[in-house]
C-alpha cells in the first residue's frame, strides 16, 4: 500500500471515505513525519501542535462515523503563522509577536476547521511576510527539502521560497498534505514555483482577510498550497466565501472548483505577455515557458501574444503601495496591544525601544520607506502617483482578456537560491517578485503549477493569470498543464 505521507489530500479523502485507513492513522503518520530530525532540520514549523491534530483527527473519526464529516474532513495541514489561531501562539515570523496568543479565530483557519481539517501546526515565514525566501523571519530561515537528504546538513541549503516558505517546504517534503499560504505580492506562487508545488492566489476579495495578520490590505490574499491542481480546487472551495466581518469580501457564489478540473481547454486562448521576457532573462526560465505553453497548444488551446505595457512599473509600484500600507498597519504593535513590551524612561521612549528591537531589519526598512512615501511632501510624487499606475496595469489586463482566456507566464526568475544569497541587497531579492507582483495590484488571481526541473535539478514551475473571480478557468488550464507536464519528481528529503 501507498505510505500515508505519500497521498495527496484527492485519494487520501477517497481512502477514509472506504474505511482504508483513519483520520487518526492519517495524522499520526504526518505528525510521525514531522517529527523525524530531518523534518525539524527544515526549521519550517514555529509552532507544533500535534495534541490540537490528535484530538482533531478523532473527532474526525467520530463524524466520518457518524455520517457527518465535511469536505476536508480528517486531513493534516500546516498553518501559515501569519493566521491567528485561538490559543496557539500566532508570530508572524517577528520577535514582536513572539508571545501572541490569539483569542480569536481568522475565518479561514474557522472554515477549514469547520471543514474537518486537521492542525499540524503553525509554519514559518518572512517576518510580517515581507520577503522571497522565508529568510527574514526572527525564528530562522527554513530550509528546502530540495537543498538534501538531511536538509539541515546539506552544504548548499536553499530557500524553500517565500514569504510562504514553511508552507512550501512542509508540502513539498511530504510533512504536510497542503498548506494555507498568503500571498501580496508572490508569496504564494513564487515559493510554490521554486519548491515544486501548486498554489494558487485567488482574486483579492475571494478569501476573508479577516484574522490574517495584515501586511498590505489592499493587496493581501489567502490560498491554498498543495501537490495537486485538484488538492488546491478543493482547499479553495473551503477557504473562500464572503465574510461580514471582512468589508474587502466579496459577496457572490464560491463555485465548486473540482467540476472545472479535466475539461477540454479547446479553444481557450492563452497568452503570452510581450513584456515578461525580461532582459536577461535566464534561458531555462524562458525555455520552460515556452514549453508551457506548447503543452497547452498541444490540448487544444490558442496561445497568442499579448501586450501588458505597463509591467515594467510593477515592481517599483508594488515596493511603493506595499511599504506605504504596511507602514501604516504595523504601527500598532507599540508595545501595549500586542506581544512584545520594551520598557523606556517615557511612553515614546517605551515605543521606540518596543519597535526597535521586536521589528527585524527587513520590516524596519519596509516601515521608513513607507513612511517616506505616504509624508506630506513625498506623498503625491510617490504614493498618489503609484497609484495612477496601478490602475494603468489593471487597466492592461482589462484589455488583454478581451483578446484571451487566461495568460501564462513565468512564475519566478529562477530556481531556487542558496541561503545567505541575495541578502545583501534588497533589490536583488525584490527582483524575485517580478513576474508576480503584477495582479496583486490588480486584484487577479494567479496559479502556479510545477512543469519541470531545470539543469541543476531543482524544480521550476508556471504561472496561470485568470479575470477576477473566474478562478475555474484558471483550474481547468492549470489541470490541462499538470496533465501534460506530468511532473512527479520529489526533493531529495522526502518523509
Ligand atoms: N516578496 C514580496 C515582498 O517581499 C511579496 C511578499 C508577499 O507576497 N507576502 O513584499
Amino acid at each position: 500500500m501507498t505510505k500515508l505521507t505519500d497521498l495527496t489530500i484527492t485519494p487520501a479523502l477517497e481512502g477514509l471515505k472506504t474505511k482504508q485507513f483513519s483520520a487518526v492513522e492519517l495524522t499520526e503518520a504526518h505528525i510521525a513525519a514531522m517529527e523525524t530530525p530531518q523534518a525539524r532540520g527544515m526549521n519550517a514549523f514555529i509552532t507544533e501542535t500535534p495534541d490540537v491534530a490528535r484530538r482533531q483527527a478523532k473527532e474526525s473519526d467520530a463524524r466520518r462515523a457518524a455520517g457527518t464529516a465535511g469536505d476536508l474532513d480528517g486531513i493534516p495541514l500546516a498553518i501559515k503563522d501569519l493566521y491567528c489561531t485561538k490559543g496557539v501562539r500566532t508570530t508572524a515570523a517577528s520577535h514582536i509577536l513572539h508571545n501572541f496568543e490569539p483569542t480569536y479565530e481568522s475565518t479561514v483557519t474557522q472554515k477549514l476547521f469547520d471543514a474537518g481539517a486537521v492542525m499540524l501546526g503553525k509554519v514559518n515565514l518572512d517576518e510580517f511576510a515581507m520577503g522571497s525566501g522565508g529568510v527574514t523571519s526572527a525564528f530562522k530561515p527554513t530550509i528546502s527539502p530540495w537543498s538534501g537528504s538531511d536538509p539541515a546538513k546539506a552544504t548548499r541549503q536553499l530557500v524553500p521560497g517565500g514569504s510562504s516558505s514553511g508552507s512550501a517546504a512542509t508540502v513539498a517534503a511530504h510533512v504536510a498534505m497542503g498548506a494555507t499560504g498568503t500571498d501580496t505580492g508572490g508569496s504564494i506562487r513564487q515559493p510554490a514555483s521554486v519548491s515544486g508545488v501548486v498554489g494558487i492566489k485567488p482574486t483579492y476579495g475571494r478569501c476573508s482577510r479577516w484574522g490574517i495578520i495584515a501586511f498590505a490590505s489592499s493587496l493581501d490574499q489567502a490560498g491554498p498550497m498543495t501537490r495537486s491542481v485538484a488538492d488546491a480546487a478543493l482547499m479553495l472551495r473551503v477557504m473562500a466565501g464572503f465574510d461580514e466581518k471582512d468589508s474587502t469580501s466579496i459577496d457572490t457564489p464560491v463555485p465548486d472548483y473540482t467540476k472545472a478540473l479535466g475539461k477540454s481547454v479547446k479553444g481557450m486562448k492563452i497568452g503570452l505577455p510581450r513584456e515578461y521576457r525580461i532582459d536577461g532573462m535566464n534561458p531555462e526560465t524562458d525555455a520552460i515557458w515556452h514549453k508551457g505553453a506548447a503543452m497547452l497548444r498541444d490540448a487544444g488551446a490558442e496561445v497568442i501574444e499579448i501586450s501588458l505595457p505597463h509591467t515594467k512599473y510593477a515592481l517599483p509600484v508594488y515596493y511603493i503601495i506595499a511599504p506605504a500600507e504596511a507602514s501604516s498597519n504595523l504601527a500598532r504593535y507599540d508595545g501595549v496591544r500586542f506581544g512584545l513590551r520594551v520598557a523606556g524612561e517615557s511612553l515614546d521612549e517605551m515605543y521606540a525601544n518596543t519597535r526597535g528591537e521586536g521589528f527585524g531589519k527587513e520590516v524596519r526598512r519596509r516601515i521608513l520607506t513607507g513612511t517616506y512615501v505616504l509624508s506630506a511632501g513625498y506623498y503625491d510624487a510617490y504614493y498618489l502617483k503609484a497609484q495612477r499606475v496601478r490602475r494603468l496595469i489593471r487597466n492592461d489586463f482589462l484589455e488583454a482578456f478581451k483578446q484571451c482566456d487566461a495568460i501564462l507566464t513565468p512564475a519566478s526568475p529562477g530556481t531556487a537560491f542558496a541561503i545567505g544569497e541575495k541578502m545583501d541587497d534588497p533589490v536583488q531579492m525584490y527582483l524575485e517578485d517580478v513576474f508576480t507582483v503584477t495582479l496583486n495590484l490588480a486584484g487577479l488571481p494567479g496559479i502556479c503549477v510545477p512543469v519541470g526541473l531545470a539543469q541543476n535539478g531543482l524544480p521550476m514551475g508556471l504561472q496561470l493569470i485568470g479575470r477576477a473571480f473566474d478562478e475555474e478557468t484558471l483550474f481547468t488550464a492549470a489541470s490541462a498543464l499538470e496533465k501534460a507536464a506530468g511532473f512527479e519528481a520529489k526533493p531529495p528529503f522526502t518523509a
